[in-house]
């Protein structure tokens, strides 16, 4: 298909300072999640961006010295000659499909605690982010930088970058965002100098200068010099000469940098889940950088539709279109949009379990796209499949996430491929928790796999089709995947944190008593120790049929793991705003029906509410009766034709919807392949030993 011409101005080439990018798609830096540690899967996950049409591609943050170590998060380095070579491998897969490479130079100043080199952190003025959630927090506090520390940053930066160039990158950061070193010399709060680099914005923005203008002098005549920037909080401070702070910043060094990355502060903002912000988030901060500079900006919205794209540039808001999640959810979105398929896009849901793979310390995982990660480890590519391994057809029971991405992903391979639920549509869990409050957006996870589905000809689905055993023995498929999800149960949770007994009564319910349509009677609590959204979202939708409800949870927090995926602050302000009551580090001891009895978890101290139904949001165990009946008719396999019966999903172990869709792929990818195939571990490219290399 043809590219319809509406889209063309997102494939005119942008010139950034002496490079100039083949389009306007340019995946901006994000984490991954992989390091020095593994420069192939790193390598590999890049590449596919490149050669999904994206213009250009990012590191992520690499940290040009000692002093700027977030460990335990997982960064990238650039340190010596070894780090060259281990970025050289990324640079060249991406030059191999004609995109720029970009390296995210990066200097954490006072965020990160150095836990690793015990180096005392870099800051303007002692002032740290004194985070306050576990896993964030630490405590030592950084040094206060004299001149000759300020140089010295500023002599790592330009060694980094002629590191960069050496590596191949074309596009060179100076980083000025979010609360890192650069950042906070912007920043009154954490900037208290009385010298040249602290009082006026002018002099706030020396080090930033400096900064660009070393960079510059030392590679600026191959490479673009770019600059990232937070203007959240200095356009919300107000400035004598100009409307904000953020402009008088901008205007300072308006035509400095090659390319101006503007963004959000901080990561829930920046980088806000689809429950709480939408598409083009960023417009009302970034709106005016265009209008001060000739240079070109870049920024980003969570933007999947190539309209919103074209209007972004069409209004002067952006030259380029930053892509961080879009280009994750679906590294080919350019060359779809290219080819005229941007029904095809594979649209980032905006659920940020990506962002929790960071957190947790492990390469990105993604919701959407299963293979994100797995490019070099498991050599999955996102639109390419391995033929059949045999003309088996394939039997898939449930049309859940878990079975739609086995079948879609089964099918693209070449199998034939039947899936069949019981219910009257497709979606599973989905069908429910999509019209909760501020969960639209991952009905996508349904609509890609189905509209892909339909338009196939080697699939068949079937709905209102209640499949036993005795129908699977039937219906002659060779290789049966049992995707039939999980149920809530009723248990409580015990002081030594595990389920416990389950409180069974008619006025206790689980989010499926609610999926099936029941209404609990007000006051309600909900009782959650599952800790990631659906508690927190059962609350705020009941909270929105007028029933007045409480949220109780033995965890901190409410919706405890949404920190993860930066979505906690915003939890709170939601159930605050629904006028829901949060109780936290409470046990849910007893419940008559008319009063709840709550102990709190670590002091016993209890604590009664009136309240006439429960709604308890904790275990989850799999749906798999169907796989265990038949199973224990093994011995007729060989006579229906059965060569294998697996459980996929929820069916298999409960988990969120990337564990779903994730367990699905690997179903469909795995057929007709050894059983016990290892995956391949990556390892550090070192040509010398360390010590041995500066
Ligand atoms: P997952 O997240 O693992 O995909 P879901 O709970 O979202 O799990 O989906 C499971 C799907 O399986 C539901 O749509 C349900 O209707 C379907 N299902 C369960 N048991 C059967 C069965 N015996 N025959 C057909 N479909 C079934
Ligand atoms: Fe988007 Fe979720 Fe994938 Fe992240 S994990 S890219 S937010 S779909």
């Amino acid at each position: 298909m043809n590219r319809n011409p509406r889209y063309d101005i997102l494939f005119e080439p942008v010139k950034i300072g002496p490079v100039t990018a083949p389009n306007r798609f340019y995946q901006v830096p994000h984490a991954s999640g992989m390091t020095e540690a593994n420069p192939r899967v790193r390598s590999a996950f890049r590449e596919t961006k490149a050669e999904g049409g994206w213009g250009v591609v990012s590191t992520g943050a690499l940290s040009i010295h000692p002093s700027s170590d977030d460990s335990p998060l997982p960064y990238a380095r650039l340190w010596d000659k070894n780090d060259i070579r281990s970025h050289a491998l990324c640079c060249d897969a991406i030059h191999s499909h004609g995109a720029l490479a970009a390296a995210e130079l990066w200097h954490g100043g006072a965020s990160v605690m150095n836990r690793t080199s015990r180096i005392p952190p870099y800051s303007p003025s002692g002032i740290s982010w004194a985070a306050t959630h576990v896993g964030f927090m630490g405590n030592l506090r950084p040094r206060i930088m004299d001149k000759k520390d300020i140089r010295d940053v500023i002599a790592w930066q330009v060694a980094a970058a002629k590191r960069a160039k050496d590596a191949g990158f074309d596009i060179v950061y100076i980083y000025a965002g979010m609360g890192y070193l650069g950042y906070e010399f912007l920043l009154e709060e954490y900037n208290h100098r009385s010298d040249e680099y602290g009082g006026s914005v002018k002099n706030r923005v020396r080090f930033v200068r400096e900064m660009i203008e070393s960079t510059k002098d030392a590679v600026g005549n191959t490479c673009g010099v770019a600059l990232r920037i937070s203007l959240e909080e200095l356009r919300s401070k107000s400035s004598d000469s100009h409307s904000s702070e953020a402009h008088e910043v901008v205007e300072l060094l308006s035509d400095l940098p090659d390319l101006w990355d503007v963004k959000m502060d901080s990561s829930p903002t920046d980088c806000g889940a689809s429950r709480f912000r939408p598409e083009c988030a960023h417009e009302p901060i970034i709106d005016f950088v265009k209008k001060v500079t000739e240079k070109p900006v870049v920024g980003v919205g969570r933007f999947t539709s190539p309209d919103t794209m074209v209007s972004q540039i069409k209004r002067g808001v952006l030259d380029l279109i930053g892509g961080a999640r879009p280009s994750i959810a679906d590294p080919f979105l350019p060359n779809k949009i290219n080819q005229g398929r941007e029904g095809d896009i594979r649209e980032c849901i905006g659920c940020n379990i990506c962002i929790s793979s960071w957190h947790d310390g492990v390469p990105v995982r993604c919701t959407q796209n299963a293979t994100a990660g797995e490019e070099w480890r498991k050599g999955w590519h996102p639109e390419r499949f391995e033929t059949p391994g045999s003309d088996d057809s394939i039997l898939i029971v449930g049309g859940g996430p878990a079975g739609l991405e086995a079948g879609l992903t089964a099918a693209r391979r070449g199998y034939q491929v039947t899936i069949a639920d019981k219910n009257t549509q497709m979606g599973g869990r989905l069908i429910y928790e999509t019209q909760l409050p501020g969960l639209t957006e991952w009905g996508r996870i349904t609509d890609y796999r189905l509209n892909a589905l339909k338009t196939m000809s080697n699939v068949n689905l079937y709905l209102d089709s209640n499949l036993g055993v005795n129908d699977i023995l039937g219906l002659e498929h060779s290789r049966i995947g049992i995707a039939t999800g999980a149920h809530w149960t009723k248990a409580l949770y015990s002081s030594l944190e595990i389920a416990a007994a389950e409180l069974n009564r008619p006025d206790v319910y689980t989010p499926d008593d609610l999926a099936l349509g029941m209404i609990p009677e007000g006051p309600s609590l909900v009782y959650d120790f599952d800790n990631y959204y659906l508690g927190g979202v059962i609350a705020e939708s009941l909270a929105l049929q007028d029933i007045n409800v409480s949220y109780a949870t033995p965890a901190g927090h409410a919706s405890a793991w949404t920190i993860m995926t930066n979505e906690l602050p915003f939890v709170h302000q939601s159930l605050e705003k629904s006028g829901v009551e949060v109780y936290t580090q409470m046990l849910l001891n007893d419940f008559d029906g008319k009063k709840v009895t709550l102990s709190n978890i670590f002091t016993n101290m209890p604590k009664s509410l009136a309240i006439k139904s429960v709604i308890i949001v904790g275990l989850r165990l799999p749906n798999d009766q169907l796989y265990n009946q038949l199973m224990s008719r093994s011995s007729e396999f060989a006579q229906a034709g059965i060569k294998s019966v697996e459980c996929i999903g929820d069916a298999l172990a409960p988990g969120a919807l990337v564990h779903a869709v994730y367990s699905g792929h690997e179903f469909a990818r795995q057929l007709d392949r050894p059983p016990d195939e290892l995956y391949l571990r990556d390892i550090p490219i070192a040509e010398s030993p360390p010590n041995k290399v500066i």
